[in-house]
């Protein structure tokens, strides 16, 4: 299913939740919303899935107009599924039967399904793992299982469009990991469009095909996991995203030359006009290398954090606190100085794209 959203606004009395919301999301598409607490991710959600009335603007799905601030089809007349944060299994229901409910009950479940739907409940609970529970009752589960069985739930009734808000934020590490991997899964099993709604960066650039960076109400960027992390089109976006630094400088045509050493000539080809505009270049954490050999920039380790993997350093560059990975072969201690040098950027993307 395709879904369309043009000029959508929500406001809550005199707040304005969202502004001018324009996307579009592709049949079988995997679309991350990804912004902090606030920015209306949650309320970007509530409106496609029909839970609430648009201020402005229009939503359509397979090009029928399903929300307008004169008309919404609710919730239960969509093709959605939906799964929360707070997994909002019913209490007294087993596991089996959570999954039955909506293939039962939903108008929109395939009749095939309807009709054999213990056996639709069982092969989805086999496909998040879970086949062996399905007589538990959901106070006889853990918070993973609970919420594979709120996944279950959703997509039993091969919905077109599948809603997700946070689904995974309450899970421990390890957890949270897995259940990435069985909602991609999940995803790959069936055709349906996915919105995934995440603070979580991580878990974005992960598993999108697309990812839609919110700030206040707005849309900031849209793009792959690899335009928004190599390509951030503002300052919000390379910092939120990219963990990026951003240093001040000149630049003079395509090069930038720091503040923090003038003769130092980067390439920015590929760096957003908004940072030209601004004098700035964004580097991320990534794209520095420290050296004890006086090659690159001048600076102080401010401080180390062990990451199992990598070091992490708080480095003291001018003004500037940087963040860069170091090896674990080659170990830096607080109070070193030491030299940064900025890794070049990946192939420049118009000789990727040619
Ligand atoms: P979080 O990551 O914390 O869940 P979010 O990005 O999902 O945040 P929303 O829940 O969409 O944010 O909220 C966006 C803004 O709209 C917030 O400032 C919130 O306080 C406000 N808001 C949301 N729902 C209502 C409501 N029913 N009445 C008034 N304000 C609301």
């Amino acid at each position: 299913m395709t879904t369309k959203i043009t000029g959508l606004r929500k406001a809550f009395d005199a707040f304005e939740a969202l502004r001018s919301i324009d996307l579009s999301i592709e049949a079988g598409e995997f679309v991350a919303v990804l912004g902090p607490s606030g920015c209306g991710k949650t309320t970007l959600l509530r409106l496609i899935a029909g839970f609430e009335r648009p201020t402005d603007g229009e939503i359509y799905m397979d090009g029928v107009c399903v929300s307008t601030k004169k008309h919404v089809v609710p919730p239960e007349r969509r093709n959605i599924g939906m799964v929360f944060q707070s997994f909002a299994l019913w209490p007294h229901l087993s596991v089996q039967e959570q999954v039955e409910f909506p293939l039962r009950h939903h108008p929109h479940t395939p009749a095939n399904l309807k009709k054999h739907y213990k056996e639709r409940a069982l092969d989805v609970l086999k496909l998040v793992g879970l086949g062996h529970l399905g007589k538990r009752m959901p106070n006889e589960l853990s918070g993973g299982q609970k919420q594979r069985v709120a996944l279950a739930r959703a997509m039993a009734h091969q919905p077109s469009l599948l809603l997700m808000d946070e689904p995974l934020s309450s899970l421990d590490a390890e957890l949270r990991e897995e259940m990435r991997r069985e909602i991609q899964n999940v995803h790959r099993h069936t055709n349906s469009s996915v919105v995934y709604v995440t603070h979580d960066q991580g878990e974005a650039l992960a598993m999108a095909d697309r990812i839609v960076i919110m700030k206040e109400g707005e849309i900031e960027q849209i793009g792959t996991p690899e335009d928004i992390f190599l390509y951030p089109k503002t300052t919000y976006v390379a910092t939120f995203v990219g963990k990026a630094t951003i240093l001040s400088g000149k630049w003079n045509g395509n090069d930038f030359h720091p503040d923090v050493d003038p003769t130092l000539r980067w390439d920015g080809t590929d760096i957003a006009a908004a940072f030209k505009q601004q004098q700035t270049y964004p580097v991320r954490p990534d794209q520095w290398r420290l050296n004890d050999q006086q090659r690159g920039i001048k600076a102080t380790i401010a401080n180390v954090l062990y990451q199992g993997r990598e070091i992490q350093y708080a480095v003291q560059l001018g003004e500037e606190t940087v963040t860069v990975y170091g090896s674990l072969n080659e170990r830096y201690r607080i109070g070193d100085t030491v030299c940064l040098q900025k890794e070049e950027a990946p192939v420049p993307r118009k000789a990727q794209i040619g």
